[in-house]
């Protein structure tokens, strides 16, 4: 399988190279040069495999000419055998036709651990094989600096640095990094915002000259690798519901469109999507494109489900790039105009393309306090607060009764103590078994200033296991 750049210009890639590589070189992202395709018979032959052999059979075409069949089965058996629950992904019943698919029974509790459980390990293999070692630099709000350790933290030849804000991620989200130990594991709290955090990371990218020839490698969702392994799910869901001689519709909590692009591909390379819905919170990007195709940034606000709160969504270049027919150029032209600060549109039948498929709702604090507290008293189920924004989405926009609704669970809800508390459902949030002794652990982690400069000279002091690079 060969990859080709969203805008158009930088060198196509096999996957190895696509794994090991952050944005392309033109400043585009990169998409299968050809999406696999799957007949209708072959699909409905994978009813009732273990999550880790559907993974095999969705993803082999992506991993084709990298990794040997038997070595990439091992890779998979092993990933998903890091959860906690029999099923993987199993589906809870909320109402008649209505199902939450549950993705938090990874090691960190979010649904980011399916790909990332994958992503380590792929890496672990692919650097094994090349005789390299590579450096992660990652910012997070939360969810995916704890995912991207616990993936990397056994990879032999992975030394990984996330940043945080100091003293702006939840006491459970910050634990969950900073009391992972290893030579190779580095947690840095940044005396700034996000953003800072963020900025760091891409100038890094920019100029990795203090990594003294090391390569750096993306964990965002940026990475290609990311994307694929969600794309199982979707599958693994609708052949639960009578798929693909039925069709599924899904809601998606998205912020960075990563997730849902993935809902997307799924379609595209067969299984019988009906509708895909895009939930967001209060910063809203994608569904007023969805809802006005006005792709315009504005200012970010904090909300109960943080790991939403982005101004702008990097994957949505992907689906752009397939709105515009795969032209490159077009999407470069969009992409400066928007970095120029302008905002776009799109011509009006790319648009309906894209409404063919895809409703919206932005949801904000309040409303997903009272989806929380309706779902707790409808059915006991309790919500984090991205699910219960996927539920509200789903209510609002579904288009049929008749065709099962997933609403993808992308977290527990023991992650989000507060916006459960405002809810006001008062059932106690227990952390599951793995986790129970997490506020009694020891922790590890350093403090820096808001400065590159200080960040990457500590990076290039311990990336070589804990040494100098
Ligand atoms: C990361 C995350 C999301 C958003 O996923 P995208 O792929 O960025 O759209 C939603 N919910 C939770 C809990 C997350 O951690």
């Amino acid at each position: 399988m060969r990859y080709i750049s969203t805008r158009g210009q930088a060198p196509a890639l096999n996957f190895e190279d696509v794994l090991l590589a952050g944005l392309a070189s033109d400043g585009g992202l990169y998409v299968p040069e050809n999406l696999p395709r799957f007949t209708q018979e072959e699909i409905a032959s994978w009813a009732g495999l273990p999550y880790h052999e559907l993974a095999f059979r969705v993803m082999r075409p992506f991993v084709a000419g990298s990794i040997p069949d038997a070595d990439f089965k091992k890779i998979l058996e092993a990933t998903y055998g890091a959860f906690s629950h029999s099923a993987v992904a199993p589906l809870r019943q909320l109402n008649g036709n209505e199902w939450v698919l549950e993705l938090f029974h990874g090691p960190t509790l979010a649904f980011k651990d399916f790909a990332l459980q994958l992503l380590g390990r792929l890496l672990d293999y692919v650097l094994e094989k090349r005789g390299e070692r590579v450096v992660i630099v990652g910012a997070t709000s939360g969810d995916t600096g704890s995912a991207a350790i616990e993936g990397c933290k056994h990879c032999e030849n992975v030394d990984i640095f996330i940043l945080h804000p100091h003293n702006r991620v939840s006491e459970v989200q910050r634990r969950q990094m900073t009391t992972l130990f290893g030579d190779n594991i580095h947690n840095i709290a940044i005396e700034g915002n996000f953003d800072d955090c963020q900025e760091m990371v891409k100038a890094s990218f920019a100029d990795q000259s203090f990594l003294k020839g090391t390569r750096l490698v993306a964990v965002n969702s940026i990475n290609w690798a990311r994307i694929m392994a969600q794309i199982v799910y979707y599958f693994h869901a609708a052949l639960q519901l009578g798929g693909p001689a039925r069709s599924v519709s899904f809601s998606v909590p998205t912020g960075n469109f990563g997730d849902i692009f993935a809902g997307y591909l799924a379609r595209n390379m067969g299984l019988p999507i009906n509708q895909l819905i895009v939930a967001t919170n209060r910063n809203d990007i994608l569904h007023r494109f969805m809802s006005g195709n006005q792709y315009v940034k504005e200012t970010l606000h904090a909300t109960l489900s943080p790991s939403m709160d982005i101004m702008v969504s990097s994957n949505f270049e992907r689906l752009l790039f397939d709105l515009h027919g795969r032209n490159g150029a077009a999407i470069a032209g969009l992409m400066d105009n928007f970095k120029q600060g302008g905002g776009f549109s799109v011509e009006q039948e790319r648009w309906t393309e894209a409404r063919k498929l895809f409703d919206s709702l932005a949801v904000d604090d309040a409303q997903t306090c009272e989806t929380i507290a309706e779902v707790f008293a409808q059915t006991g189920e309790l919500l984090d607060p991205h699910t219960a924004i996927g539920v509200k989405a789903a209510r609002e926009c579904r288009r049929s009764l008749d065709i099962p609704m997933v609403i993808l669970g992308t977290a527990h809800p023991v992650k989000f103590p507060e916006a459960v508390e405002k809810a006001g459902v008062g059932k106690a949030l227990e952390l599951p078994a793995h986790l129970s002794d997490l506020f009694e652990r020891d922790e590890r982690c350093t403090v820096l200033p808001n400065d590159l400069k200080a960040v990457q000279a500590f990076v290039s002091q311990h990336g070589n296991r804990g040494k100098p690079l």
